[in-house]
């Protein structure tokens, strides 16, 4: 689960990583209210969205930045009108961009540098990884392709937490020193902290920045969470922005389904993540693109099979259906009484390749035949895969 710059900032605060001053806004009478907590002078006015890029994206009416500095208050509540409400594309969102819903007012700091902090799970070695690099505020992915000896990584172990030297490490390698050096250390330390008591998978501050004074900031904040820790957490679930989301992925979690929207046109309904990814890449190697992710799980029930079905048809895209499943702990019988009864709910007008294998097929194939239905059945992956993308060319 990803949250919003404000809410991470808000969540920095509270394990005492220091960051501007700010107040987030929804509609424009809060504009008022939320510029009142703030001093007279520059402010910045920054698009509130689940994606990096905004200071360089523009918005679809041809207005740029997502993230702006004004010289005074009036200023910044002129800008924050014409994000909110408007569409803002950046190189992460896509090209249909993001409506903005919430624009968020921070007191502009002097920046002396910027750097990058980030904390987040190495799964090679298993551990938190602190990455850092004096080359704050671009892309870090260019930094690691074309120099990547100016990033630094520091692999913790969890069971001994942070060390004093690692710390020391990181700062070292930033080239920080003095007063600098001290509160980076701290901040260092308590983002790590931070990471780990809420389950983080990922804390990242681009820039982490120096200013004239001494003082070290967080003045951008991305942090995603680990959506299998967060019945520990209902404080951080209260934070999830459904306006974010894609819907149907919202009514997939709530049947427990593993559903990712993607932009082709052939619906997957498949079990297993395995299996799942396979479907895909042999759609691809038939020339055919996937419309979706879609693993129903093991034992998934016929209610369960209903709902995947519906939330494939949902999307306008689809063409074409490829139903793979290989029954182990799947009874294939109940996948076919789940197709059968959503047809019977939501109609079909789109071609469907089904291909049914493994436990109780023989069951499955004959409620699928009895049932009526207009439907190619594929007899091994390749033959239902070539099948479904003809079907649909
Ligand atoms: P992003 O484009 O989505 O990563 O949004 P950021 O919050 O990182 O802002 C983009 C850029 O705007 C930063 O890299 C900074 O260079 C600049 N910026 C953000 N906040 C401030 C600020 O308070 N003062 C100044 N001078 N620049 C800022
Ligand atoms: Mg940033």
């Amino acid at each position: 689960m990803n949250i919003h710059e404000y809410q991470a900032k808000a969540l920095f605060e509270k394990y005492g990583v220091p960051v501007p001053k700010g107040a987030p806004a929804t509609t424009r009478e809060e504009f008022i209210t939320a510029l009142a907590q703030l001093p007279e002078g520059p402010t910045m006015v920054k698009s509130q969205i689940h994606a990096g890029g905004r200071g360089k994206g523009t918005f679809t009416d041809g207005y740029k930045g997502g993230v702006k500095f004004c010289p005074t208050k009036a200023e910044a509540k002129e800008v924050a009108a014409k994000m909110l409400g408007n569409t803002l594309v950046t190189l992460q969102t896509g090209p249909a961009g993001r409506k903005v819903q919430t624009v968020y007012f921070t007191v502009a700091s002097d920046i002396k540098k910027e750097y990058y902090l980030a904390i987040l799970l190495d799964r090679a070695t298993s551990r938190p990884v602190i990455v850092a690099s004096t080359e704050g505020g671009v892309e870090i992915e260019k930094v690691a392709h074309e120099t990547p000896e100016k990033i630094t990584k520091v692999f913790v172990d969890p069971a001994y937490g942070l060390a004093d030297y690692q710390v020391r490490q990181i700062i070292f390698s930033l080239g920080l020193t003095g007063a600098e050096a001290k509160n980076a250390a701290k901040l260092i330390r308590n983002l790590y902290q931070c990471f780990w008591a809420t389950d983080a998978s990922m804390v990242e501050i681009n820039p982490l920045i120096t200013t004239p004074t001494g003082d070290v900031l967080a003045l951008d904040a991305k942090v995603s969470f680990d959506d299998n820790a967060l019945f520990r957490h209902p404080d951080i679930v209260a934070l999830r922005d459904l306006n974010e989301e894609d819907p149907k992925e919202i009514e997939a979690s709530k049947h427990e389904l593993n559903y990712i929207a993607l932009d082709g046109n052939i619906a997957c309904l498949v079990n297993g993540a395995g299996l799942a990814m396979s479907t895909m890449d042999i759609i691809k190697h038939f020339g055919g693109n996937p419309a979706n992710f879609l693993d129903v799980g093991g034992g998934a029930s016929r209610e369960q099979v209903v709902a995947a079905f519906k939330i494939i048809l949902g999307d306008p895209n689809v063409q074409g259906i490829f139903v793979n499943i290989f029954g182990g702990i799947m009874d294939c019988n109940v996948i076919a009484q789940g197709i059968v009864d959503a047809v019977k709910e939501v109609g079909l007008k789109l071609p469907l390749v089904v291909r049914l294998e493994g436990n109780n097929v023989v069951a499955g194939k004959k409620t699928l035949a009895d049932s009526g239905l207009a439907l190619v059945s594929g007899d091994s992956m390749a033959d239902a895969a070539q099948k479904i993308v003809k079907l649909v060319a």
